[in-house]
């Protein structure tokens, strides 16, 4: 699904309205948004990019749908389909409605990659999955919630940091509040969600979440962290880390696709 259906936008009228925007919202949320997303999100809230370029390059490619295309033919000032034909082809593995970014030269760089600079053209409007890499790229309907990239640095920074920090006292006992405390874990939950539309540049999605749920923006980054660290470990597996860590271990696709609701 595209669209949380809630009146965006609309003047609330009266409280039952707003009760009602509510339970719509809520209903949406928990039967459309997989649970494993959440996880996956925490994990691109603690992901630092080193800005390699690594992924504009070599092995995959980027697949992307008609808002995507649409977003790069408005930053470009040209049409969609002008767009569509001049920097994308078909999908070789056909995913339905997508296509994916032309890549040039011997080294398969993405077409919006300026080699000289290492830095995407287009980077404010870049399509959702260079957005979402690498932790929102696996499919989380899938078994395997987070892929590591072994051609990605900051992926394994990310699995240093995350080894280091599993043992952390302090990170245990965000896990118990968690767990001990429902309210607070699921207004984390609404809280990556809104992080995760915001990300994707749906800044005005983002805003009307947190109307209709009350949740607030988090004020404090660090402590929106913690919890994100603490999440994550209730919620993902870590055995074979230490075998990702020693044989740089990969996954095949360096960009598998977007499956974001
Ligand atoms: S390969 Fe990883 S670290 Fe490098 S630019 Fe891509 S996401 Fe960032
Ligand atoms: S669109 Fe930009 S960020 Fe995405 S693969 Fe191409 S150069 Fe990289």
């Amino acid at each position: 699904m595209e669209h949380i259906p809630y009146n965006g936008g609309i003047m609330k009228i009266n409280k039952d309205q707003e009760m009602e925007e509510r339970e719509a919202f809520f209903q949406w949320f928990t039967e459309e948004v997989p649970d494993s997303l959440f996880p996956q999100i925490a994990a691109q809230v603690l992901f630092r990019c080193l800005d390699c370029s690594e992924c504009c390059r070599g092995e995959g490619y980027a697949l992307v749908d008609e808002g995507d295309i649409q977003e790069i033919a408005r930053a470009l000032g040209i049409s969609r389909s002008e767009a569509r034909e001049r920097f994308t082809q078909p999908d070789p593995e056909r995913n339905p409605g997508c296509r994916i970014l032309k890549s040039t030269g011997p080294m398969n760089m993405c077409c919006f990659l300026d080699a000289l600079a290492n830095k995407c053209k287009i980077y404010g409007s870049r399509p959702r999955i260079c957005r979402t890499f690498p932790m929102l790229n696996s499919d989380p309907l899938a078994d395997d919630a987070i892929c590591f990239y072994s051609d990605c640095q900051g992926t394994h920074r990310f699995a240093k940091m995350i080894q280091e920090k599993r043992r952390d006292p302090r990170v245990q006992k965000d896990m118990e509040k968690l767990a001990e405390q429902p309210e607070r874990l699921s207004a984390l939950r609404i809280s990556l969600f809104v992080w995760l539309r915001r990300m994707l540049g749906r800044i005005e999605e983002a805003d009307q979440i947190c109307r209709i749920t009350g949740i607030r923006p988090p004020q404090d980054e660090s402590a929106f962290e913690s919890y994100c660290l603490a999440y994550f470990f209730m919620t993902i597996k870590t055995e074979g880390l230490e075998e990702y860590l020693a044989e740089g271990n990969t996954t095949a696709n360096k960009r598998p696709g977007p499956h974001l609701p």
